[in-house]
């Protein structure tokens, strides 16, 4: 991925900051599994779309994460053994710990500079399940808001749009 999906400004540029987010259906781990949406966002885009959610959605969100997410559990851990195996990052849901081979379901964020992958808060997995309930805590405005946002740069084929349908689930 080359280009910020809003804007179409070149991420490979050196010092470009962005996250990219995929949302896929692994089997047996990530040995094998399908995409179901990935894209790459720059960072004052993904800052817009960040702004879209209520501040009331946001409360809720900011709740749920520090009822639910330790960052200082398994993120520490490897940082201090500069683990730079991805899939150890990747491996078990941040918010409910299940392991990626006992999902059917999850989406991976990543943040990265220029041609760089940072380690750090990022990457991370949350299954699909965690998903369901952090779009639960949206209202209905936020959802609407940031459907409006995702159909302006969803111009693609609709098999993509249809894809897009129940992303982006954005929390970076
Ligand atoms: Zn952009």
């Amino acid at each position: 991925m080359d280009k910020c999906i809003s804007c179409e400004c070149n991420l490979l540029v050196s010092g470009t900051e962005y996250v990219i987010e995929k949302a896929l259906k692994p089997y047996k781990g990530y040995s094998s599994y399908s995409t179901i949406f990935e894209y790459a966002m720059c960072m004052p885009c993904a800052g817009k779309m960040r702004n879209l959610i209520s501040a009331h959605s946001m409360k809720n969100i900011n709740q749920y994460f520090s009822q639910n997410f330790d960052p200082n559990r398994t993120r520490r851990k490897l940082l201090e053994n500069e683990n730079s195996d991805v899939e150890n990052w990747l491996n078990r849901c941040i918010v409910k710990d299940i392991i990626i081979g006992d999902l059917s379901e999850c989406q991976v964020y990543a943040q990265c500079s220029g041609e760089q992958m940072l380690l750090g808060h990022f990457p991370y997995m949350v299954s699909g399940v965690a998903l369901d309930e952090v779009v639960d805590l949206l209202s209905q405005e936020t959802l609407d808001d940031l459907d409006k946002f995702k159909n302006e740069f969803v111009d693609g084929p609709s098999e993509f749009q249809d894809l897009l349908q129940s992303g982006p689930k954005v929390f970076f």
